[in-house]
């Protein structure tokens, strides 16, 4: 193997603000039609040959995600990614998102080898939240139950007692207090304020935020309700309080899917980002899907409803990491054994109480 690369979380741009725009810069600009289709052949031999599967994420390029279902791979949230390459029998498992959904799946499943196209493809919410400024802000609030969302680094819920999904943070914030918890929540501050006001839970929150869900704006979507007043408005709980206050549904990625596929509406204005609109349009074709309005040029995410660094995974990344077998995630076995206890927790409650579950799955582990 090579090209394995070790990450020091410490090293890690917590503005974002560079990262965004190197993101940007490495995507793959879009491919002739035979170009693509020669690619998308190599991959599929490639799957074959390495005994790989390919799980993506729904916010990635619709190619590869049709890509993974084609070839009895999976596109979903990232903690079904996880459980789904847990499961399969493939030795190798190529993921198609960010960087904490391969460490998820590594942390699942320490036997397997997890490759992931581009090791840059991060979330703001991971690199907002270095894990040794989490570990103090821990240290100077010991009274306090440490619940960290899925989009984290290893070593950051390594610090954690409980990991949550979007799916079921309320039931498990719901859960703590009535045990009497105060509960130190991070790293997504719009989340976290959605769950305190559902649950009344005491709660002091690490000020992250995801670059994409942060763009959707109030006024305008209010603007754009007004034009379209059949339309059912469905929201990711990661947006700002003024856009969730005009939902029709606040609901992870999976609940929002599922919204669509089975809501009575035939136009839905979905705050999420965009690339779960392929899957919509797939699975509900009669459906029409409207995209909440963002901020415009200025916006640090460029206003376009999409994740950078979701972007950044090609149809020739993952034909380069498959044939050379690049982007491995490693992590340390002290950090992934730690960071398993707060997300067996986690799967452990939603198997007791069928938190956060749909049809049999924890449906989200975030925006991510
Ligand atoms: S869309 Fe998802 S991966 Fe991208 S920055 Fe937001 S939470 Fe992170």
């Amino acid at each position: 193997m090579s090209m394995t690369h070790h990450f020091d979380y410490t090293l890690q741009n917590a503005q974002g603000g560079t990262c965004i725009a190197q993101a940007w810069a490495k995507v793959e600009p879009p491919l002739p039609a035979s170009e693509k289709y020669r690619i998308q052949q190599s991959i599929k031999q490639a799957l074959a040959a390495k005994n790989a599967v390919l799980i993506a994420h729904y916010y990635v390029d619709g190619d590869i995600q049709d890509l993974a279902i084609e070839t009895g791979g999976c596109v979903a949230d990232s903690l079904e990614m996880a459980r789904f390459g847990r499961d399969h029998r493939a030795d190798n498992l190529i993921v198609a998102g960010v960087r904490f959904m391969g460490e998820t799946a590594k942390i699942l499943s320490p036997e397997k080898r997890i490759f992931m196209p581009d090791l840059e493809a991060t979330c703001s919410l991971d690199l907002g939240c270095p894990a040794e400024a989490f570990s103090a802000f821990c240290d100077s609030h010991p009274d306090r139950t440490v619940v960290v969302y899925a989009n984290t680094s290893a070593a950051v819920k390594a610090r954690a007692d409980w990991m949550v999904t979007s799916a079921c943070a309320l039931a498990i914030v719901s859960h703590l207090k009535d045990q009497g918890k105060k509960i130190l929540w991070a790293p997504d501050r719009h989340l976290g304020r959605y769950i305190q006001d559902q649950t009344g839970a005491d709660m002091i929150m690490w000020n992250g935020d995801c670059i994409v869900h942060n763009e959707f704006k109030g006024e305008e979507l209010s603007m754009l309700k007004r034009l379209h007043p059949g339309a059912q408005v469905l929201v990711h709980p990661e947006s700002p309080e003024s856009v969730v206050a005009h939902a029709d549904l606040v609901g992870s990625t999976s609940a929002l899917l599922n919204a669509v596929i089975h809501g009575d509406a035939t136009q839905y204005i979905v705050a999420t980002d965009k690339g779960l609109f392929h899957r919509m349009q797939q699975l509900a074709p009669s459906k029409q899907i409207i995209e909440a309005p963002t901020a415009g040029e200025s916006a640090t995410c460029k206003s376009c409803a999409h994740c950078p660094w979701m972007a950044m995974n090609s149809l020739n990344g993952l034909l380069h990491c498959l044939e050379n077998q690049t982007g491995e995630i490693l992590v340390p076995a002290s950090i992934r054994e730690q960071a398993y206890r707060c997300i067996d927790r986690m799967l452990s409650f939603s198997r007791q109480t069928g938190a956060g579950t749909a049809h049999g799955l924890v449906p989200n582990l975030g925006a991510a």
